[in-house]
């Protein structure tokens, strides 16, 4: 059965930022119940600051965690920080077991991918997406591959690659394509090759940002059939082959009129429905 790696700590319910990401994870999960396609919410237990200090200077990993340091918000809040190495922990343990059991996970997280090696911006603070792959790589991975499809480009993501010299590390960010420049039909045509590009890869993190949907006021450039088509197209090659993926939310910001997230909900669910018919798929080759 499809796992989605979920704890209560890892929500923040009134983080005042512009971004609902704090407290996204339990909506999110809500929102999952409610569709009727039985899944497990996975246990786990948050990141040490070791583990954090493999992506992170020493300083900044116990500047944020001490209240001394600004968080990826831009504030100092004790309720973000305690969230911090839950969220950390579902991305890291979301990875190890799809890689160890050859199948797809969940990790209903957001940001990620503009924290850097030491600084956090851009509503991120800490980079799972490169802790998830050094921590897969020190369990056996060879090659991992970020597909990052958020709308804005994981320059934290690159400068730690960069920085780390983290070569088994394959990174595609849709915020540095230049082809969007050409239209999202475009983009779209060209996403089965550039999935297909990682298929030498033994795990796949899949970072499904919501932002690059037209509508979004921080984004975006593709329509709800294309976000739709957009996840089935990353995901499913990935479950037929066999290949571990872990799949994390990512940016998200349209709001409703009564200042709920429900749009936000309805696009991370195309990910979900794509991610459990791709478990199904597992299950029967298995
Ligand atoms: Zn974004």
């Amino acid at each position: 059965m499809l796992k989605v790696f979920y704890s209560k700590n890892q929500s923040v319910k009134n983080n005042s930022s512009f971004s609902p990401s704090a407290g996204k994870p339990e909506l999110v999960v809500e929102s999952w119940k409610k569709r009727g396609q039985e899944f497990h919410i996975q246990e786990f237990t948050p990141s040490s600051r070791e583990d954090l200090k493999l992506v992170h200077s020493s300083d900044y990993v116990d500047g944020v965690l001490g209240l001394k340091t600004s968080n990826g918000f831009g504030n100092k809040s004790p309720e973000v920080a305690a969230a911090l190495p839950w969220i950390c922990g579902s991305m890291v343990e979301a990875t190890l077991d799809a890689f160890k059991n050859k199948s797809i996970t969940i990790s209903p997280t957001s940001g990620a991918h503009h924290a850097r090696y030491s600084s956090g911006g851009g509503y991120c603070t800490f980079n799972f997406l490169v802790l998830a792959a050094i921590k897969a790589h020190q369990a056996g991975a060879k090659k991992v591959g970020i597909i990052d499809l958020d709308c804005h480009y994981g320059d934290g993501t690159q400068e730690i690659i960069n920085r780390l010299k983290l070569d088994f590390i394959q990174h595609y960010s849709f915020g540095g394509d230049p082809r969007l420049l050409q239209g999202s039909a475009k983009w779209i045509e060209a996403l089965p090759g550039i999935v297909e590009s990682f298929n030498n890869c033994d795990l796949i993190i899949y970072n499904a940002g919501v932002d690059s949907h037209i509508d979004d006021p921080l984004g975006g450039y593709l329509t709800t059939e294309q976000m739709e088509m957009r996840d089935s197209i990353v995901i499913k090659p990935f479950a037929q082959k066999k290949i571990p993926m872990v799949v994390s939310l990512a940016g998200g910001y349209q709001k409703d009129e009564d200042g709920g997230i429900s749009k936000v909900l309805d696009l991370h669910g195309f990910m979900f429905n794509a991610a459990w018919f791709a478990d199904k798929l597992n299950q029967e080759v298995k």
